[in-house]
C-alpha cells in the first residue's frame, strides 16, 4: 500500500482547529494517517496578506486511486469552507488548503494533477514540515531526500516558526 503526504495549510479563522479537522476527515475518508508533522507558522507565499498560515504535512496509508484522493481533498476544501480557489494562479486567504506532494514513488502528469506537486522542493512551508515525517523518502523526479531538499531551503526558513500547541 503506498503512502501518500499531503500538505495542509490554513490562514483564517481557528487555524490549529482547521489543520485538526483537516487531519481528522483525511484519516475517515482518505486512509489511515500514520504521520503527522509539527504546524508551523508561516508567512504568506504568492499574495499579500497580513493573515498568517499555519502548515503542515500528513503522511496516510491508503489504497484510494490518486484521482479519488483529489476528489475528497477538494471535497474536504468545500466542506470546511475554503473561500475562493486560485483564480489564474493568484491566490487568496484560505480556510484549508490541501496538496497532493507524493503519492509513494509514482509521477503523475494528468491535465489536472500532477504528482510529485512541481512546486513542492521550492517552498520552505511545505518541505520543513514534510521533511519531518518523510526525511529518508527520496524524490521520485528529482532523487535525492526530502531531507536533502529541506535542508538546501533552510535560508528560508528562519522566517518560519514551529508552533508549541497544549
Ligand atoms: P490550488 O488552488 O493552488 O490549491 O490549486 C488547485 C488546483 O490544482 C486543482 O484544480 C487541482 O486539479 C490542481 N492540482 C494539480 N496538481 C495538484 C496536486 N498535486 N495536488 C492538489 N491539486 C493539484
Amino acid at each position: 500500500m503506498p503512502t501518500i503526504y499531503l500538505g495542509l495549510g490554513t490562514n483564517l479563522g481557528n487555524k490549529e482547529e482547521n489543520l485538526r479537522t483537516a487531519v481528522g476527515l483525511i484519516n475517515e475518508k482518505i486512509g489511515k494517517v500514520v504521520s503527522l508533522s509539527s504546524f508551523y507558522e508561516t508567512a504568506p507565499w504568492g499574495f499579500e496578506s497580513e493573515h498568517l498560515f499555519l502548515n503542515a504535512a500528513v503522511g496516510v496509508d491508503t489504497e484510494m486511486e490518486v484521482c479519488d484522493v483529489l476528489k475528497r481533498t477538494q471535497e474536504m476544501e468545500r466542506e470546511l469552507g475554503r473561500k475562493s480557489k486560485s483564480v489564474d494562479g493568484v491566490y487568496s486567504d484560505r480556510l484549508i488548503d490541501i496538496d497532493i506532494l507524493l503519492y509513494g514513488n509514482r509521477i503523475i502528469t494528468e491535465p489536472n494533477l500532477l504528482v510529485p506537486h512541481p512546486l513542492m522542493t521550492e517552498r520552505a512551508f511545505v518541505m520543513l514540515p514534510l521533511a519531518e515525517i518523510a526525511s529518508d523518502v527520496v524524490h521520485p523526479v528529482l532523487g535525492k531526500t526530502l531531507a536533502h531538499w529541506a535542508e538546501l531551503l533552510k535560508d528560508e526558513a528562519t522566517e518560519i516558526k514551529k508552533k508549541e500547541f497544549d
